[in-house]
Parts: structure tokens; C-alpha cells; sequence
């Protein structure tokens, strides 16, 4: 096998090999820039067999029961003969061993199942490098018949919009807490939320989730939804006594053939490859920026004056953007 050829992925992915979307995976995550060329070709192959699959998101705090969810979702799903994927967005993994997500042993009984796929979070960079191959992962998971992807993300900086804004369905999973529901609510996330779902509702739990699910169905009603044709709900869930997942799930089917109906799911799509499409741009900017001789030997001296105060940010901006325009000349 010639692992330079991209049509060997290509072809391993469309059979649908474990192996070879492993493989294909791993290019897409390199930052060798060979094998980002040869991911891109792939990529571009692979574009038109993607796109069938319902796309959902999830996030919520460490500990409000992720990891849990998506294992007892992922496994009614697989039963119901479904193909699902896992894949994760965690910017914190870049940091010294900070992840929040990838250590623990996750998702066992999901992934010993033949027809689940779960990828933990790239570790590169800052959060515009992991979405964006957390987005091309997704693209390879549904060329190779994956039918159901779930992104998850724990709310660190943006990771929350970045994952919804590459998703059909964001659910945002909360905690019932101490009756003071809406104290510890991450500025914008219910703006962002398709769905609400209060997690743990089993024994003692029930009533404070329901008491917890009731205030937020309220706060959503001071918003304006984000989409004319869909009210978000608040439901409430247990992945322990297996309560409220399905609903979940058809609450996932609802929104989508509403959303399907009126043609909002293809202008949502197409609105995220442009808002992808621009991502790539200032990615692809930075990363020409950081690479540029003149900026690299000028940034480490104008970087220090700035922080004493001696040049003014905007002057030592312009300064280096300027080395980009004359690069461009050439
Ligand atoms: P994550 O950090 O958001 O992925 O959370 P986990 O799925 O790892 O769950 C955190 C803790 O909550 C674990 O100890 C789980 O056993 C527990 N947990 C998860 N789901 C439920 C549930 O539905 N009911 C109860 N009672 N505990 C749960």
C-alpha cells in the first residue's frame, strides 16, 4: 500500500476501513505541510459524499454527565443501526497536559461497538486550528457512512460558538443546581442553544431538575430564537436510569425537518462553509504572518517595546503587517 497516494485514503475511507479514516485523520491533524497538502486533496475528493449525516453538537461544564450522555445516546443509536462518530473539540488539550476532556477513559462500552467511531480532541494550537480539523474530521466520518456525528466541547474561551457554528443542532446540558439556576450561565450560551437539557434527573434529582428545567424555559422566553422556525426546549435526562433520551433524540429529528421544511438547513449549511471558508483565511493569514522572514526577526524586538511601552501597538502593527504586503509584491 502507498501511504503517499492519496487515492489509497480515499478509497479506504469510502470502504469504509476504520483503519484508513484512522490514517486520514491523523494527515488532516499534521502539521507537516506535506501531509496538509495531501489531506487538502482528500479533503476536496471526499467533499461530494458528505453532507447526509445529522450533525449535533453538545456542551456543558466538566462533570454535568458528557461523556455518559453521548455513550447512552450513541449506544441506542448504533442499536437503531445507525453509524456514529464522537469527535471532540477541547482547546485546553494544547496546554501542558490541561485537557479537560481526553484523559479519563471515556466512552468504553461505545467504543468496543463496531459501527461507533470516537476521536478525542487534535491537540494544535489555538482554537481555530482544532476546529478546523475537527470540521474536516467530521467531513471524512460522514464520506466514510457515519450518519450521526457528535461534537462535543467543554466551554472553554469560544469553543462553544466554534462548535455550533459547524453543527446542524447545538444542545447545551446543564446541572440543576442550587435553585440560583441562572447565576452560573456562561454569558451567550443560551443564544446559542437549540436545546436545553437538564442532566441527572434520576432519584432525589428529579424535582430540582424539573424545578431547574422550568426556569430555564423561562429566561429562553425573554430571547428571540435564533431561528424563526424552531422554539428551543428544555428537557431533562438521565443516562443512569435511561430517562429522556429519546426524547432527546426525537427533539434532534423535529428540529430537522422543521429546519429541513423551510429550507433553513441548507442556508445554515451554507452560511457555516462561508463562515468556514473565512476561518481558513484567517488562519491561513496568521500562520503567513508568524512564517514571514521580516516579521520573524522583527516581531521578538517590537513585541518587547510594545509591552515597555516605547512604541505604540498601532505603529508596531502596521509595522509588521507591512512586511506581509511586501511579501505580497513579490
Ligand atoms: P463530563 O465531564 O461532562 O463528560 O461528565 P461525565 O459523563 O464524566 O459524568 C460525570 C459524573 O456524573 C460521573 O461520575 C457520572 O457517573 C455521573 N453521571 C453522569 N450521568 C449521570 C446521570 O444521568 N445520573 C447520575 N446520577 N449521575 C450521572
Amino acid at each position: 500500500m502507498n501511504l503517499s497516494d492519496p487515492h489509497v485514503y480515499i478509497d479506504g475511507v469510502l470502504n469504509r476501513q476504520r483503519r484508513m479514516v484512522s490514517k486520514t485523520i491523523t494527515l488532516i491533524e499534521s502539521s507537516l505541510p506535506a501531509h496538509q497538502q495531501m489531506a487538502r486533496k482528500i479533503i476536496d475528493c471526499l467533499l461530494p459524499r458528505t453532507g447526509a449525516a445529522v450533525r449535533l453538537g453538545i456542551t456543558g461544564v466538566p462533570g454535568v454527565g458528557k461523556s455518559t450522555f453521548i455513550e447512552s445516546l450513541g449506544i441506542n443509536l448504533v442499536k437503531d443501526g445507525h453509524r456514529v462518530a464522537v469527535l471532540a473539540v477541547d482547546p485546553s488539550s494544547t496546554r501542558s497536559g490541561g485537557s479537560v476532556m481526553a484523559d479519563k477513559t471515556r466512552m468504553e462500552k461505545l467504543s468496543a461497538e463496531p459501527n461507533a467511531f470516537i476521536r478525542p480532541s487534535p491537540s494544535g494550537g489555538a482554537l481555530g486550528g482544532v476546529a478546523r480539523k475537527t470540521r474536516e474530521t467530521m467531513l471524512i466520518c460522514e464520506a466514510a457512512g457515519y450518519d450521526v456525528i457528535i461534537v462535543e466541547t467543554v466551554g472553554v474561551g469560544q469553543s462553544e460558538s466554534t462548535v455550533a457554528s459547524m453543527v446542524d443542532f447545538f444542545m447545551v446540558l446543564m446541572l440543576a443546581g442550587a435553585g440560583d439556576e441562572l447565576q452560573g450561565i456562561k454569558k451567550g450560551i443560551l443564544e446559542l442553544a437549540d436545546a436545553i437539557a437538564i442532566t441527572k434527573a434520576d432519584g432525589d434529582n428529579v424535582a430540582k431538575a424539573q424545578k431547574a428545567a422550568g426556569i430555564y424555559q423561562n429566561a429562553l422566553h425573554f430571547l428571540r430564537p435564533a431561528s424563526p422556525n424552531w422554539i428551543p426546549p428544555v428537557l431533562t435526562c438521565s443516562a443512569v436510569a435511561q430517562a429522556g433520551i429519546e426524547e432527546i433524540w426525537q427533539t434532534v429529528l423535529r428540529h430537522r425537518k422543521q429546519l429541513a421544511d423551510t429550507g433553513e438547513l441548507d442556508l445554515k449549511r451554507r452560511q457555516q462553509a462561508l463562515n468556514w471558508m473565512w476561518s481558513l483565511i484567517e488562519e491561513g493569514l496568521k500562520n503567513r504572518f508568524r512564517q514571514n522572514p521580516e516579521v520573524k526577526k522583527h516581531l521578538p524586538k517590537l513585541t518587547r517595546a510594545v509591552e515597555k511601552g516605547a512604541t505604540a501597538p498601532t505603529l508596531a502593527a502596521e509595522e509588521l503587517l507591512f512586511f506581509l504586503d511586501n511579501q505580497s509584491l513579490v
